[in-house]
């Protein structure tokens, strides 16, 4: 029985909805890999996991090999991908679970190599993908190192070339521009691995921005060049989120982007409910520090949750959340496990009436942009900041 009234609700129909219209975009000879990794965005691993897969997905990614780990006991038949790097002693792991390496350092490959050598791997049965940093400066291996990794691939060895991967870090700029010069360094380090007489199946780029962009065929038509086949790798948007583009498309926007603005479906709601309802007089102070004065009587709603839930301390006093389909202003500073409300012009409002955070309530809805824009952050954060304890619940 859950105490404590603060939950997140998770559509995993809406999950797959999503899924399933986003690899309708996905240019011919694509595939999606569904980006899961930090709980699935806050979403909860283990509902998100199987969800994508029930809606086709063949292919998974999460950061970490500890992630890597969990997704693999959620999904037996999947590839899952570990994006964020393999560190130092994982090797083993990677090899026990199944799992796919990124991997852009000397040392990476040493232990991967190893790792295989010990289990007894055959000659080419331990795929990997290797990053290009192609202008980020983040991961992957840059152009002239890249004959070394590339030199590790020889044949008998336990390794395979399986994908070249890298990250754009500007697929939200309208114009394009930064991106097309990162596919023209990817399309040289193509060059430099076809020298080298390796043929991987797949080049891995492109996070939602792409998809919802002309990119996303830019990156297809780069893959074919090179006979390979476009990896995509949609994370927000798998969780309804329609990235914004910088500046805006004042027109021409992308027929996908217009699409996606009708057909992404929000998978997450969070919840809390109002504990107690209190009057107070013209005068009263509210909250730490009092900075929140009441001018007249006025109506309190105590709600259950606070910013060790993940609701932004940031929030007091200049946002509102939804009770019976009305906004209701944040009054004071937000606690760490309550906040209150300002439910004076809400008739009726009594304990156990359920308030919501994000998401839909009666007429109105409050987005994780909304969220973003008042604490100065990006959706990603908003998702990622609901804190473990809070429950997610699928429905
Ligand atoms: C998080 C991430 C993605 C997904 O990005 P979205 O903008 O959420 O679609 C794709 N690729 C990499 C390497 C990432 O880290």
């Amino acid at each position: 029985m859950q105490t404590r009234s603060c939950w997140v609700e998770i559509s995993t129909r809406s999950l797959e909805n999503n899924y399933r219209f986003l690899e309708s975009l996905a240019p011919r000879d694509t595939e999606l890999m569904a980006i899961l990794k930090a709980d699935a965005y806050g979403h909860s691993l283990a509902l998100c996991a199987p969800a994508v897969v029930r809606a086709g997905a063949r292919w998974i990614a999460v950061t970490s090999v500890e992630e890597g780990m969990a997704a693999r006991a959620l999904c037996p038949q999947t590839r899952v991908m570990v994006i964020g790097g393999v560190v130092s002693g994982q090797g083993a792991e990677v090899v026990n679970h199944g799992l796919t390496a990124v991997v852009w350092e000397s040392a990476q490959v040493d232990d991967l190599e190893a790792a295989a050598r010990t289990a007894g791997l055959r000659a080419g049965s331990l795929p990997l993908h290797l990053e290009i940093d192609t202008g980020m400066s983040r991961q992957g291996t840059n152009l002239e190192e890249l004959p070394l990794l590339l030199a590790r691939f020889v044949p008998g060895s336990p390794l395979r070339l399986e994908g070249v991967m890298t990250h754009l870090f500007a697929a939200d700029e309208s114009t394009g521009r930064v991106t097309q010069n990162q596919l023209s360094e990817l399309q040289k380090a193509l060059e430099i691995v076809e020298a080298a007489g390796l043929y991987p199946d797949w080049l891995n780029v492109g996070q939602s921005s792409v998809l919802l962009s002309t990119n996303g065929a830019s990156i297809a038509a780069l893959a074919a060049r090179h006979g390979m086949k476009a990896l995509l790798r949609p994370g927000v948007s798998l969780y309804g989120i329609v990235p914004r583009f910088y500046p805006d498309f004042a027109k021409d926007a992308p027929e996908a982007l217009i699409e996606a603005r009708s057909r992404l479906e929000p998978v997450l709601a969070f919840k809390t409910a109002v504990m107690s309802v209190r009057a107070i007089p013209a005068g009263a102070v509210v909250g730490y520090n009092g900075t929140f004065v009441a001018t007249e009587p006025m109506r309190l709603a105590l709600v259950t949750a606070g910013y060790a839930d993940g609701l932004a301390r940031l929030l007091g006093n200049r946002f509102s959340l939804l009770v019976r389909g009305m906004r209701a202003p944040l009054v004071g500073r937000v606690s760490m496990d309550h906040a209150v409300l300002d439910v004076t012009e809400i008739d009726g409002v009594t304990a156990g009436d359920e308030v919501v955070i994000l998401g839909t309530q009666g007429d109105e809805t409050i987005t994780a942009y909304d969220h973003a824009d008042a604490t100065d952050t990006i959706p990603w954060e908003v998702l990622t900041r609901i804190a473990a304890r809070v429950p997610r619940v699928a429905v």
